[in-house]
């Protein structure tokens, strides 16, 4: 695949970052993960995640008390946010509101302050937030769905996408379920992206209606994997790579080979504790060649 061209950014790295308050809040119970815990965290991480957002509407969840109480998903600039920068966007409701947009160190960290414990990108950029670049099929495994037949399902949906010539990357959630990533480069308007991901995780469904669903009712969904397309249309969002999870024991969202599926044991092994250690020693980004690639949809616009 041909190499693209680097996105112009907006970074400005001189800015210093806010300074932390209530450094000893506890955010993660089980764990006693203090917020500097999770400052820390997003220090170690930086270079990793901040590719995976920089220059895209994101989309927060904070827990100002911790997660064992109320988490706010929040997509919009509030009061108090000075490093953070912000795009005004028109929503599908035709009402313009202004985004988040994190340009640099010192902008992620100051929503770190703000008690941001995930961050969810859309797959588009804030300066053309009508071109997809990233396809995301979210692999949501019913109740009695082994993981083993996730790990089956992502590896069956690498090979139909290869079939169609794209290449694909692997992403556990540090939830319950796989994510796996199209890159588009060009990219593509929301109309096309939406149409392919829909049809794909239909024929999915149709050819093995056992494994796969492809609607969101969840009564069809017992020992079901749930293809979720929805995570494709303007102004969604699924969780950015080496984000951590609001979650019992601070999962984090990581990257992860195709090679390395195999030995795979669940959807969130990697947590708060183990991940800096595990990207100093790690010698290949998975994910290095996403943003090289040269693919795109053209062939399924219709003719
Ligand atoms: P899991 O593997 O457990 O499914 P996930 O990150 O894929 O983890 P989903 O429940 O499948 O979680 O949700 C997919 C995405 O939907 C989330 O990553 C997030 O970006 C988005 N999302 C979650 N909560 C909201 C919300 N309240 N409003 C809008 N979008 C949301
Ligand atoms: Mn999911
Ligand atoms: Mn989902």
């Amino acid at each position: 695949a041909k190499k693209a061209a680097p996105r112009a950014s907006k970074a400005r790295p001189d800015r210093q970052p806010p300074a932390l308050s209530s450094p000893t809040k506890i955010l993660y119970a089980d764990i006693r993960a203090t917020k500097q815990d999770v400052w820390n965290y997003y220090t170690a991480v930086m270079d990793h995640l901040l590719p995976e957002v920089q220059g895209r509407p994101v989309s927060i969840i904070r827990c100002p008390s911790g997660t064992d109480k109320p988490c706010f998903f929040q997509k919009h600039l509030t009061a108090g946010l000075e490093l953070v920068s912000t795009q005004r966007l028109k929503e599908e409701s035709g009402i313009n509101a202004d985004y988040l947009v994190i340009e640099d160190t010192a902008g992620l960290l100051e929503l770190v302050q703000f008690n941001a414990l995930e961050f969810h990108p859309w797959g588009a950029h804030a300066d053309t937030p009508d071109t997809a670049d990233r396809v995301i099929f979210d692999l949501d495994p019913g109740p009695g769905v082994p993981f083993t037949e996730v790990k089956a399902a992502a590896t069956h949906i690498r090979r139909l996408l290869l079939q169609a010539e794209l290449e694909s990357f692997l992403r556990v959630s540090g939830g319950k379920g796989l994510h796996v990533v199209v890159p588009l480069n060009p990219g593509c308007d929301w109309d096309l992206t939406k149409r392919f991901a829909q049809g794909f995780a239909q024929a999915l469904a149709e050819s093995e209606p056992d494994r796969f669903v492809a609607t969101a009712t969840k009564a069809k969904r017992n020992k079901r994997i749930f293809v979720d397309y929805l995570r494709n249309g303007r102004g969604a969002t699924a969780v950015a790579s080496y984000s951590l999870r609001a979650r019992p024991r601070a999962p984090v969202a990581m990257p992860i080979a195709w090679s390395a599926l195999s030995n795979l044991e669940r959807p969130d092994p990697y947590t708060i504790k183990d991940v800096p250690a595990m990207l100093k020693r790690r010698r290949k980004d998975p994910w290095a060649d996403i943003d090289k690639l040269k693919q795109n949809l053209a062939r399924w616009s219709s003719p």
